[in-house]
């Protein structure tokens, strides 16, 4: 299960973060999952709590924001949404875009730990 290994860097790097500002036990992380990151979140939340054992996040809370997938059209100037699967044609201007401008995101936002 490849969410697994995403949770475990998601632990260690949370944990990092929250050393590295001087803080104790991480109470929560937030990330954000892009539509086409090619992750499952019910799958992520419960390799998180596999993952998070035995280690400062043992209590922490993981708050996953999804983040939509969208192309960027020259044509109309706009983003339009590419849906899931993902379908790479403006819906207004009825013209194929392959310029992907969000939904591969994976980051951490926001770590809150205990000073
Ligand atoms: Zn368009």
């Amino acid at each position: 299960m490849h969410e697994l290994s995403i949770a475990t860097a998601i632990v260690e790097q949370a944990g990092e973060i929250a050393r590295a500002d001087g803080a104790g036990d991480v109470t929560s992380v937030t990330v954000r999952v892009g539509e086409l990151a090619g992750v499952v979140p019910d799958a992520l939340h419960f390799a998180f709590e596999v993952a998070r054992d035995g280690t400062s996040l043992a209590s922490a809370e993981l708050v996953v924001e999804q983040v939509t997938a969208v192309a960027w059209c020259g044509g109309c100037a706009a983003e339009f949404a590419v849906g899931m699967p993902p379908f790479f044609w403006c819906p207004a201007c009825d013209q194929p875009s392959q310029d992907l401008r969000g939904g591969r995101e994976l980051e951490i936002t926001a770590v809150e730990a205990v000073h």
